[in-house]
């Protein structure tokens, strides 16, 4: 963001530019995991389609509002299993899996990210509370209905510019957590 005038930088290009600036290295070896590859192993096995349905995605996410009221999100992820070579998520997508703007707040996405890329997800979001006055509880519910109609599965983090923090998703969990003035809040299941 501050060492070079563009947005977005991928594949080898970004790896370079992350050399010059002298950040930590890892071989992709190093974020093979065997459980992750006995996933790989069976899904080759069966034949399975390149989605599954009872995937677990493994994205995390955060969002922040400071005190100068300025808001933001970060979102990394190892994509999905089984995708095709190059495939991109809505990850790195900005607008797709992840935006941030003063004027509305910021969203980080989770899920079946073809469905999240088409929504604009985190974009929209951010729209519905900036255009439509909507609290942005029910501005993400109604993003994540309209992802699942489209039949995508996952959810978002968000905090608007007002401090409402909190979540949407339509799995049935969600690793998440919320932290702030009034206190702290973990939960993976739908109904905690
Ligand atoms: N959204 C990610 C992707 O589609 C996957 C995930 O959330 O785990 O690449």
């Amino acid at each position: 963001m501050e060492k070079s005038p563009h947005v977005m930088l991928s594949g080898a290009g970004a790896d370079l530019f992350s050399r010059e600036q002298g950040l930590e290295q890892a071989d992709p070896d190093w974020f093979a995991l065997p459980e992750r590859r006995r996933q790989l192993e069976e899904m080759k096995r069966m034949g399975a389609d390149w989605f599954d349905v009872d995937m677990k995605y493994g994205t995390v996410g955060a969002v922040a509002l400071d005190t100068s009221g300025h808001v933001a999100a970060a979102t990394s992820t190892g994509g999905i299993t089984g995708k095709r070579w190059g495939r991109i998520g809505d990850s790195p997508i900005i607008g797709a899996g992840t935006y941030a703007d003063d004027r509305a707040g910021a969203v980080s996405a989770t899920g079946s990210g073809e469905y999240f890329i088409r929504e604009a997800a985190a974009h929209e979001i951010c729209a519905r509370i900036r255009l439509l006055g909507q609290a942005a509880k029910a501005a993400a519910d109604a993003v994540i209905a309209e992802v699942g109609k489209l039949g995508g599965t996952g959810g978002v983090i968000f905090v608007s510019r007002s401090g409402e923090a909190g979540w949407s998703f339509n799995s049935s969990g969600m690793y998440r957590g919320r932290a702030s003035a009034a206190g702290t809040q973990v939960g993976i299941y739908g109904d905690e």
